[in-house]
């Protein structure tokens, strides 16, 4: 059975100038019910989340993570989350996780129907084992996203740059891919723009150059391709943000889809056409992906 961890959090209103949140939080039993049947979390996946990777105790890239739930919360206008509060929740967990590879998430809904406030937990558990993913690479499809590249300011209500918890088109997504017979999916605008994978930020390679989707197209800005570009850039290669059209993938030089427990995975095959695949500097890029970062 693997590991779990969990924590409610009471939260405090974002100005809230206490140096101590400690006595916000309540451990619960992870295989026990904790939720309210009116939760709106459960009932319409109205609220945000974060996963957050953790190597041998260490929480990775926290603060890129706490930013973007403060991001998803405004564009969801959830109240602005406390993120010395978020901070602390983060530490308890990370204090608690076993070594190796665990995920700590962050959860902030819109609370219960008809009830006063939000409603936040964090829970930590055992990370899959995603060696094969990291060494081996992933063959990926594309797939129709069903809008243009217009929409994200043509319709802020869709929250398409939030990490909302709807996330069941994403899942269906690579149901879709794994039907196809690959692992994963990227998806693509109806005009033909690449975006990102369903849970994870696209990489191509191009020559010594390194570029991924600008993310106001729509898409979530990664805190793993963040932090491999500040990575690559110290190693001396170009980085860079663009609007790719979606033939650019099966073109590279090579890519990746990046993400924060899945870490680099090679893209091996592009809607079955094999991509180059560079074992070696994938293997480097996870190895800096493993180390801790903050
Ligand atoms: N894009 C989507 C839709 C995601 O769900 C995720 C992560 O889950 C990412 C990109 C990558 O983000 P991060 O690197 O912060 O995990």
């Amino acid at each position: 059975m693997a590991w779990r961890f969990a924590l409610m959090i009471d939260p405090v209103p974002a100005d809230d100038i206490a140096e101590d949140h400690a006595d916000t939080f309540t451990a619960v039993d992870p295989s026990a019910p904790a939720l309210s049947v009116g939760e709106l979390s459960t009932q319409r996946g109205d609220g945000i989340f974060e996963s957050i990777g953790v190597v041998d105790g260490h929480a990775q890239e926290v603060a890129a993570h706490l930013e973007r739930l403060a991001h998803s919360a405004k564009l969801c206008d959830l109240p602005a989350p406390h993120l010395g509060q978020w901070r602390l929740a983060v530490a308890v967990a990370a204090a608690q996780c076993p070594p190796g590879e665990c995920v700590i998430k962050l959860i902030l809904s819109r609370g219960v129907e008809h009830g006063p406030a939000p409603t936040a937990w964090v829970t930590a558990a055992t990370a899959p084992d995603n060696t094969r993913a990291r060494t081996d690479g992933i063959r990926v499809v594309t797939l129709d996203r069903g809008y243009d590249s217009g929409v994200p300011g043509r319709a802020p209500w869709l929250l398409l740059g939030a990490k909302t918890l709807s996330y069941a088109t994403n899942m269906a997504a690579i149901r879709e891919a794994k039907r196809r017979g690959a692992d994963d999916a990227v998806f693509v605008t109806t005009d033909g723009i690449l975006l990102e994978g369903p849970t994870s930020s696209v990489i191509l390679r191009q020559g010594d150059r390194f570029i991924t989707p600008a993310p106001g197209a729509g898409i979530l800005h990664g805190t793993t391709q963040l932090s491999l570009f500040e990575h690559l850039s110290d190693r001396g290669f170009e980085v860079g943000y663009a609007t790719l059209p979606a033939t650019a993938l099966a073109a590279a030089d090579a890519a990746w889809l990046v993400s924060s427990v899945r870490l680099a995975a090679g893209v091996t095959a592009v809607d079955g056409a094999p991509l180059p695949y560079d074992a070696a500097f994938t293997a480097d890029l996870n190895a800096y992906l493993l180390s801790p970062r903050d």
